[in-house]
């Protein structure tokens, strides 16, 4: 269904009244203080906002589609997963061999239903590349981005899961850049020698000309950092703005200065940060009950690095908790990180809205004049960074202007001459 206004909508920078949004061409070609009655004119169809908050949709910076919906699996094939980086991995790699492509494909299909069902309209997923799999994945995952591209916007990264020092990976990695891949992924801890693994990611996305995507400093121990080689080749390429790191639990674990250096540090090298709550405190953290496992968040958005705040895993052994809810994901990082102040909500909600669609290089978008009508609509009245306080329910999201999801309860009404139909939103998928 292609929405042509949005009634009665609370937006942000609108001091408390409510607001219409008229829609076209994929985008919000105005924004006007709400009309109690429609405008006369030909017929259009009508998302009844009732008051409540039209957000810019959500994007999902780092999320894995390929082992969602996996924990069942791995508990039958080997027990509950110990809440350990290596015991995932391994867990899910033992997966592999026993787990059709078809459980795979339909993991991946409820997985980016669960995504647009919590507003998400853009997400960039790591697609594992490795001998046991080849390409299969990569191809999975480009079908269902063609397939769903109405409703959500995929961008592909290429990711070595398990490293590149296998025989036959960087080609099997170049390869699947070759196959159209838009980002050119890394996980340089599992290797041996993590530089060699950096040196063969940033030759690639050289190459191609493609952003670079990390898996960092996955630990504890901060003397395991790989932060500084990652800046050093950031630089070498000249590539700042353009790489983006996840997790960096590290960070949690460093004593403040050298905390603060290497915040610095990413701030001047151009480095986005992405976290992952439900998987960083989950899988982090042991012996750490003070910090935890979360990188600062806040002090990174401070020190002026870029912060995204997202998923990574639905239900699987990196995330048993994991549940595609972004809102959700910045709650909980703004709890464990005790970060509520104004500020800091403000930087909450940008972590899961602007900073992502930023990293993935999208244009503007959100209820505003001129951008991209990629819109959430929210069960509450909290217009922008409150949301991160309570973590509502979406209750429809739209993509281009095209309402892409819908719990049963927004009114869609069909204006035009005389006649008004309403119709179950709930019904439109
Ligand atoms: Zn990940």
């Amino acid at each position: 269904v292609l929405i042509d206004r949005i009634a009665g909508a609370r937006v942000a920078g609108a001091d408390g009244a409510l607001a219409d949004l008229v829609l076209g061409g994929g985008r919000v070609l105005r924004v006007a203080p709400a009309v109690p009655s429609p405008p006369a004119g030909g017929a259009a169809t009508v998302l009844r906002a009732g008051g409540r908050a039209v957000i810019p949709a959500l994007v999902d910076a780092h999320v894995h589609l390929d082992k969602a919906f996996l924990l069942a699996d791995a508990e039958e094939d080997g027990g509950p997963p110990a809440p350990d980086l290596g015991a995932a991995i391994a867990a899910v790699a033992r997966l592999r061999a026993r787990v059709s492509l078809d459980r795979v494909r339909r993991g991946a299909e409820r997985a980016i239903d669960r995504l647009i069902a919590n507003g998400v309209t853009a997400a960039r997923a790591h697609v594992e590349i490795d001998p046991a799999v080849g390409l299969d994945l990569c191809r999975l995952l480009q079908e269902l981005a063609r397939a769903r591209r109405d409703a959500l916007a995929l961008q592909l990264v290429a990711f070595p899961q398990r490293g590149l020092e296998a025989p036959g990976m960087p080609e099997l990695l170049a390869a699947a850049m070759a196959e159209g891949l838009s980002v050119v992924g890394g996980c340089p801890y599992v290797d041996a020698d993590p530089a060699r693994h950096l040196d063969l990611v940033f030759a690639l996305a050289e190459r191609h000309a493609a952003p670079v995507d990390l898996h960092l400093d996955f630990s504890d121990d901060p003397g395991r950092s790989l932060l500084p080689l990652v800046v050093e080749r950031t630089r070498a390429h000249g590539m700042a703005g353009q790489v983006t790191i996840g997790h960096v639990t590290t960070l949690a674990a460093m004593p403040p200065d050298a905390q603060a250096r290497a915040l610095q540090a990413l701030a001047e090298a151009g480095i986005a940060l992405v976290v992952l709550p439900a998987t960083d405190l989950y899988l982090g953290g042991h012996g750490e009950p003070g910090s935890r496992s979360l990188a600062p968040w806040e002090r990174a958005a401070d020190a002026g690095v870029r912060v995204a705040i997202a998923n990574n895993n639905l239900e699987n052994p990196f995330a048993p908790f994991g549940n595609g809810n972004l809102l959700q994901a910045a709650w909980l990082a703004g709890l464990t990180r005790r970060a509520a102040a104004p500020a800091r909500r403000r930087t909450l909600f940008d972590a899961v809205t602007r900073a992502p669609a930023a990293i993935l290089g999208l244009p503007p978008h959100g209820p505003a004049t001129g951008a991209d009508a990629h819109l959430a609509l929210l069960d509450g009245d909290g217009d922008g960074p409150d949301v991160a306080l309570r973590a509502p329910a979406v209750l429809a999201t739209l993509r281009a202007g095209r309402l892409v999801h819908a719990l049963a309860g927004p009114p869609i009404a069909r204006e035009g001459g005389q006649a008004e139909t309403t119709t179950d939103a709930g019904a439109s998928r």
